[in-house]
C-alpha cells in the first residue's frame, strides 16, 4: 500500500537521493521538507518536481509551528530524518549552527513528530502502529579507528572528534531516548563517505574533480593517508529505504559501501579517470598539494555492514571504481546544476582550520 513519506533535508544530497528514488522506483508519496541552507538546491529535486506525489514545503526542523503544520497537512507514515549541517570543516569555524539545527532541530522535531503520533495512537491505532521516525545519522560519531585493522559495529561506543559528529552524535542520542522513554517507533543509521551527483562541491569528491577540470591545486588535508569507506549515495538511498520499511524498531544499522581507500587513492583515481575523459587535460596527479591537517582530523573510518544485508538483504551494487566512473562522467555533463555554486556559495577556498569563533 502506497504511503507517504515525509523527508527532512530532500533538497540536499542524500536526501535528493531518497526522494528521487522513492518517487522513481516506489509509489510512494513524498514530502520533501527543507530551509534550503546553502547546502539544499531544488535543482537536485527537478527530476520529481511534475510528480503528483511530491511536494515540496520549505521550512526549517527547529520551527515547531511549522513542523506541527507540515506533519497535520500531510499526515506521514515515515518520517526520514536527514536535515543537517554536515561540513565537518564548517562546524569547526562555526559550531553554533550544528548545535542549533542538528541538535536543538532535531528535539523541536522529535517533540512535533511525538505529538503527530500520539494524535495518531489516539485516533487511527492501525496507522500509529506502522509509524516510523528514521533518523539517518554517520559513522562519524564513533571517532578513530587505530591502526589498518578493525570496524564499526552497532554497538561501538560514540566517540566524536568534530562538532559536526558531536552534533551528530547528540541528535542520535535524543533519538533514542524518545523511543525508549516515549515508545516512539524509531531507527536508526550510520553511514560510511558517501559520493555521487549532486554533491554540494565543498566536499572532496567534487572538490577534486572540479579544481582538477580546471587546472587548480588539488588540495589535500596533511599526508592524505586518512582512511575513509566510500559509499555511492544511489546504493545508500536504497539501503535507507530497506530499513525505514522493514528495519526493526529500535535498531541500529550500518550502511557502508565496502570500499576503504585513502584519501589520495581516491583523488589519484579521481585523475585517471578525468584525464581519460580529457585527454588534453595536464597531468592531473601533479596538481596534488599537500596542505596542513585539519584539526581533530580522525585517521581512519570503516563500518561492518553486515547485520544489515544478513536481515533485510542490502548489499551495495556498485563499486567505488564504477561509481567514481560514474559520477565524473555526471560532473562534466551536469555543469549547470554545479555552475553556479562554484561562482557563487562556494569558490573553492580553505574551511575549518579553527582560526574564527561562532
Ligand atoms: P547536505 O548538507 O547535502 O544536505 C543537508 C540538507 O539539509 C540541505 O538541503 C539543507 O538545506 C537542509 N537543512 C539544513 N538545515 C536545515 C534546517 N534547520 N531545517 C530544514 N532543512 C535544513 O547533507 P548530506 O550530505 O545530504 O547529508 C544528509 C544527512 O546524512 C545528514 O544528516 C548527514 O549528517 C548524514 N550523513 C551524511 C554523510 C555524507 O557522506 N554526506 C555520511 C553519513 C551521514
Amino acid at each position: 500500500m502506497a504511503k507517504t513519506f515525509l523527508v527532512t533535508g530532500g533538497a540536499g544530497f542524500i536526501g535528493s537521493a531518497v526522494v528521487r528514488e522513492l518517487i522513481a522506483a516506489t509509489p510512494h508519496r513524498v514530502v520533501t521538507v527543507d530551509k534550503l541552507t546553502y547546502a539544499g538546491n531544488l535543482a537536485s529535486l527537478e527530476a520529481v518536481a511534475a510528480s503528483p506525489r511530491h511536494r515540496f514545503v520549505r521550512a526549517d526542523i527547529g520551527d515547531m509551528t511549522a513542523m506541527q503544520r507540515v506533519l497535520a497537512d500531510h499526515r506521514p507514515d515515515v518520517v526520514m530524518h536527514l536535515a543537517a549541517e554536515s561540513h565537518v570543516d564548517r562546524s569547526i569555524d562555526g559550531p553554533s549552527a550544528f548545535i542549533r539545527t542538528n541538535v536543538v532541530g532535531t528535539s523541536v522535531l522529535l517533540e512535533a513528530v511525538r505529538g503527530y503520533w500520539k494524535g495518531l495512537q489516539e485516533h487511527e491505532p492501525g496507522k500509529a502502529a506502522v509509524f516510523r521516525f528514521h533518523q539517518v545519522s554517520t559513522d562519524e560519531v564513533y571517532g578513530d579507528l587505530e591502526g589498518p585493522e578493525g570496524l564499526f559495529h552497532e554497538s561501538s561506543a560514540y566517540a566524536p572528534s568534530s562538532p559536526y559528529a558531536a552534533s551528530k552524535a547528540s541528535a542520535d542520542h535524543l533519538v533514542r531516548a524518545w523511543g525508549r522513554t516515549y515508545g516512539l517507533p524509531t531507527l536508526i543509521t550510520h553511514c560510511s563517505n558517501n559520493y555521487g551527483p549532486y554533491q554540494f562541491p565543498e566536499k572532496l569528491i567534487p572538490l577534486m574533480l572540479l579544481n582538477a577540470r580546471e587546472g587548480r591545486p588539488l588540495p589535500l588535508y596533511g599526508d592524505g593517508q586518512q582512511v575513509r569507506d566510500w559509499l555511492h549515495v544511489e546504493d545508500h538511498a536504497r539501503a535507507l529505504l530497506r530499513v525505514a520499511l522493514e528495519g526493526r524498531v529500535g535498531e541500529t544499522y550500518h550502511i557502508g559501501g565496502g570500499s576503504e581507500r585513502s584519501n589520495l587513492e581516491v583523488v589519484e583515481t579521481l585523475c585517471d579517470l578525468l584525464q581519460a575523459r580529457i585527454p588534453s587535460a595536464r597531468s592531473c596527479r601533479d596538481l596534488i598539494t599537500f596542505v596542513d591537517d585539519r584539526p581533530g582530523h580522525d585517521r581512519r573510518y570503516a563500518i561492518d555492514a553486515g547485520k544489515i544485508a544478513r536481515e533485510l538483504g542490502w548489499v551495495p551494487r556498485e563499486t567505488l571504481e564504477s561509481g567514481l566512473r560514474s559520477t565524473v562522467d555526471w560532473y562534466l555533463a551536469n555543469e549547470a546544476w554545479w555552475r553556479g555554486m562554484r561562482e557563487g556559495r562556494y569558490r573553492g577556498e580553505r574551511l575549518g582550520l579553527a582560526d574564527a569563533v561562532g
